[in-house]
């Protein structure tokens, strides 16, 4: 992998920041940029191409129906998803299991039944399975990960009864930056006969990902993530249970008639996606796949994972620096830390007028710092565009700003 010329195709990364500081960007998994491809499909649909889809007769809109469903197929290729019935867009990850938590909760989620999460995800697979479940009596349980960060796959199995309906997971974790046994929660979880929901936002940017192989039922994920725009994000559902769900928003383009006296529901994917889409911003996530697919998934997750070893490496140097995760079994890009005497917030001010962007706070990871009893951390995370240097550059300035801060 050439990082340097991929770099070259992010114009963003050029520049100084606060004047005078070459841009480090280490907070990828809160957003990532955008390869000129990507910039200049959207500009070009929006020059050339850009009409409403599914609905005129006329040249542009068949023009952007046509690249809107391509998109489609390439985000379906991506994933290893076939049928394109079955990738709904709609404008993120958390948008995909608000989908799935009103949908599939309001036909299935009975009063005394048991959603189980894990301490360590997202908000936004927490905190819709805490409303569906109030809606209904029902109860959500999590469970634990060890005192190293690890996730305790045992515990978690053992938390499967009668009772549980749907298990929500992260497919690697925001903050403690490891992929979870997936395979082995899925296995679980069909044994029981428990629907299972991906929370791919993590994974699905930076490494091979078949949602088919992996048995999911549901899967979510954001284009902001991977190289593409905001405001774009994909379910992944098995047909019979997309099928099987009332639609969540009513609206245009979800019908297949409307009369005075109610509805009937239209097709998949166009069932779940009320009103006008995110057309130019589908184009862009479309050029996006293409670029990853480009310079190669494997490669880019081998890249991060060499980044965020070195991190690690010489990170752990630094006077009082705490990993959240000492667990390196399935790394990702991804470093958590804190400082025990240190707000992370300070930190990560301190790092900015240095040009070093990291994320400081709970990374909508609540429940995961009540677990290590710390009100926030450090993140860096990397991508393909970001370097060695960077990465030693990082570390030297971290050590300045703790050695003033501690001074
Ligand atoms: N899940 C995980 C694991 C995430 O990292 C994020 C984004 N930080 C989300 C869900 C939410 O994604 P979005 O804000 O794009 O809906």
């Amino acid at each position: 992998m050439n990082v340097s010329k991929i770099r070259e195709d992010f114009p963003v990364l050029n520049q100084l920041v606060h004047g005078k500081h070459p841009l480090v960007y280490l907070d990828n998994a809160a957003s990532t940029h955008h390869p000129n491809s990507v910039l200049s499909a959207m500009d070009s649909c929006y020059r050339t191409s850009y009409a409403n889809v599914h609905r005129g007769i006329h040249d542009l809109s068949e023009r952007a129906t046509e690249l809107f469903e391509t998109a489609r197929l390439k985000v379906a290729a991506f994933v290893g998803v076939e049928d394109t019935g079955e990738i709904v867009f709609t404008s993120g990850t958390t948008a995909s299991i608000n989908v799935v938590a009103r949908s599939w909760c309001e036909a299935n989620l009975r009063a005394d039944d048991e959603i189980l999460l894990t301490v360590l995800e997202h908000h936004s697979n927490i905190v819709p399975w805490q409303q569906a479940a109030k809606r209904v009596g029902a109860r959500v349980i999590f469970a634990p990960v060890r005192d190293d960060g690890s996730f305790d796959l045992k515990a978690w199995t053992d938390l499967i009864s009668p009772r549980t309906r749907l298990a929500g997971i992260a497919a690697v974790s925001n903050v403690l930056g490891y992929a979870l046994p997936i395979r082995e929660m899925v296995s679980a979880a069909k044994s029981y006969g428990v629907v299972t929901m991906l929370d791919a936002a993590q994974s699905v940017p930076h490494e091979p990902t078949n949602f088919k192989s992996l048995d999911v039922d549901f899967a979510a994920f954001s284009a902001h993530k991977m190289l593409g725009p905001s405001g774009i994000g994909v379910l992944y559902g098995r047909r019979e249970l997309l099928e099987a769900m009332p639609p969540f928003l009513g609206g245009g383009s979800m019908i297949n008639r409307v009369t005075t006296d109610g509805f009937t529901p239209g097709e998949l994917p166009a069932k779940f996606e009320a009103g006008t889409p995110p057309i130019v911003e589908a184009i862009g996530l479309g050029t996006a796949i293409d670029y990853l697919v480009g310079i190669g998934l494997p490669e880019i997750a081998r890249h991060e994972q060499r980044l965020a070893g070195r991190a690690r490496s010489l990170l752990q140097e630094i006077p009082g620096l705490k990993f959240l995760s000492t667990h390196a079994e399935t790394p990702t890009g991804i470093i958590s830390f804190h400082f025990p005497r240190l707000a992370a917030q300070d930190v990560a001010i301190l790092l900015d007028r240095k040009g070093i962007a990291v994320r400081a706070g709970h990374h909508c990871a609540m429940p995961l710092h009540d677990r290590f009893h710390i009100p926030a951390s450090l993140r860096a995370s990397f991508y393909l565009y970001n370097t060695e240097a960077e990465v030693e550059l990082l570390a030297e300035r971290l050590c300045e700003v703790v050695e003033k801060l501690s001074a």
